[in-house]
């Protein structure tokens, strides 16, 4: 059930010069399942070489034609869903059917592109003498270096990767060590729609040989980043020594506020499902859980409830919430964030360690008394476990939202008008969600201000980080 992994380069797949691999691990067993090639420098500088090749093809084909091939893609991904989502359950953990949504998900990501690509309008602007015509047009920027995570294997990839093919540009993308077969799912999808050898290259490799040969190389244009903030802030600054585009999608540590006239019903079972989808392991987590103290009691209840009832066990079997975490290194971050909590003072009202012995299982975990000074409530915890603390004034509770450096999503829950907008515009935050959890859509913007990167990766917005903005201006026609 789950394929041999290739790197793909200049329309073949291969294994990368050196022979060199590492083993792929499913989570929920610790067993290998098969090993994911690197690539190393020959590899890359045929990658580059297939990428600026490939470029100088696909910027000629018309808009009109690159939008059919993608929607084509977009309909081969849907039709192979169901396969694709058990080969990401045995990689990355997570319920079969969480798996399944992730790839239809990631089918609309490539449909909205698809749309995106005939709209890459420029403009006419008025001369200030007769017969100037002042053109603004949009081209593509180039070869696109792009680096994605394990968390959501299709849906981090597939945003850049549809983006960057919609605007004309090609792409060499570094997919997942640990995920890499759903990746490899998802070019597969392109190539099979028709995208032109060299447009797409996947590598795997150690990540830091990989971005630190791409990013400095003259034929990368463009750099594409979501991952931990401290990764993306060494990348960046690479790739800021050599002038080169950029996009950063990293950490968060959203804020969710429940205040005073909340539905507290609907609140506690919005931020209670999303805070365990993926074991947490998502950017726009909500994190610091933040409650009115006139419901904070009911509250605190009420979520533990859900955290007790959240099933957890092989993303394989049915009826499963949450599967295990993706790797060894998020069960012993969420070890070390309760145990620094508890000696700080936090009571752990469910969960706090590891299930079992085999495969990476946490127990969904709820912390309340949590001290100000514990790690949990400044580093991102990327897992399953929620502090929550009360809190009693407006103003309070806004300074708290935007303490830390991270400013990605943030969430609140009321059902006054006025509380609404004002907490819309106090948050620091790329995105706020109020009284729903309505964020991710293809359609609508995706990113972070402050630590947590610049850039969108969706809404109109995103087509433009893979587009120059060039002026001509004509006289004398
Ligand atoms: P990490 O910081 O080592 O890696 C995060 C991602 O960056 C991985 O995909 C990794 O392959 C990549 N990476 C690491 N060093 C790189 C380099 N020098 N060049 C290019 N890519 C590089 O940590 P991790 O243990 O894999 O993940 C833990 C943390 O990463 C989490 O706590 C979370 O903050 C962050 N993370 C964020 C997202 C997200 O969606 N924003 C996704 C995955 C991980």
């Amino acid at each position: 059930m789950y394929p041999e992994v290739s790197l793909y380069i200049d329309g073949k797949w291969c294994k990368g010069a050196t022979g060199r691999s590492e083993p792929i691990l499913n989570p929920a067993t610790e067993e290998e399942i098969g090993t994911v090639p690197h690539a190393d420098k020959a590899d890359l500088d045929r990658a580059l070489a297939a990428a600026e090749k490939g470029f100088e093809q696909w910027r000629k084909v018309s808009a009109y034609d690159r939008s059919k091939i993608m929607r084509k893609a977009a309909d081969l991904l849907r039709s192979r869903a169901d396969a694709i989502a058990k080969v990401m359950t045995l990689e990355q953990g997570k319920p079969v059917a969480q798996s399944k949504g992730e790839t239809l998900a990631g089918a609309d990501v490539i449909d909205w592109f698809a749309e995106e690509a005939r709209r890459t309008y420029g403009r006419v602007i008025p001369a200030r003498a007769d017969g100037i015509y002042q053109l603004v047009i949009k081209e593509p920027v180039g070869v696109v270096a792009a680096f994605t995570p394990w968390n959501f294997p299709i849906n981090q990839a597939v945003r850049k990767i549809s983006a960057a093919l919609a605007a004309g540009c090609s792409i060499i993308i570094k997919g997942p060590e640990e995920t890499p077969a759903s990746c490899m799912e998802l070019i597969k999808a392109y190539i099979d729609a028709g995208v032109p050898a060299g447009v797409i290259n996947l590598v795997y490799g150690v990540p830091s040989e990989v971005s630190e040969y791409l990013i400095p190389h003259p034929i990368v244009k463009k750099v594409t980043f979501t991952g931990s903030t401290a990764v993306g802030k060494q990348l960046a600054a690479l790739a800021g020594l050599h002038m080169k585009r950029v996009t950063m999608e990293l950490g968060g540590h959203a804020p969710a506020i429940v205040f005073e006239d909340a539905d507290l019903d609907t609140a506690v079972k919005i931020l209670g499902v999303n805070k365990f989808r993926n074991g947490g392991q998502v950017c726009v987590s909500p994190t610091r859980f933040l409650v009115h103290e006139s419901l904070y009691g009911k509250f605190v209840d009420a979520f533990t409830d859900i955290a007790k009832n959240t099933k957890v066990g092989n993303g394989l079997e049915d009826g499963m919430d949450m599967g295990p975490l993706a790797n060894g290194r998020r069960v012993t971050a969420m070890e070390a964030l309760v145990a620094d909590a508890v000696t700080k003072g936090a009571t752990v009202k469910t969960g706090g360690k590891r299930i079992g012995n085999k495969g990476y299982f946490f127990e969904p975990t709820v912390l309340t008394d949590v001290s100000d000074d514990a790690r949990i409530l400044h580093e991102e915890p990327f897992g399953p476990v929620a502090p929550i603390m009360p809190f009693t004034s407006f103003d309070e509770v806004v300074k708290e939202a935007n303490r830390l450096p991270y400013g990605l999503a943030a969430y609140a829950y009321t059902n006054s008008a006025k509380t609404a907008n004002a907490i819309g515009a106090a948050v620091e935050s790329g995105m706020v969600s109020i009284n729903h959890h309505g964020l991710a859509l293809p359609e609508v913007p995706f990113g972070g201000i402050k630590d947590s990167g610049y850039g969108s990766e969706g809404g109109s917005e995103a087509i433009e980080a893979y587009l120059n903005t060039k002026f001509v201006t004509q006289a004398g026609l």
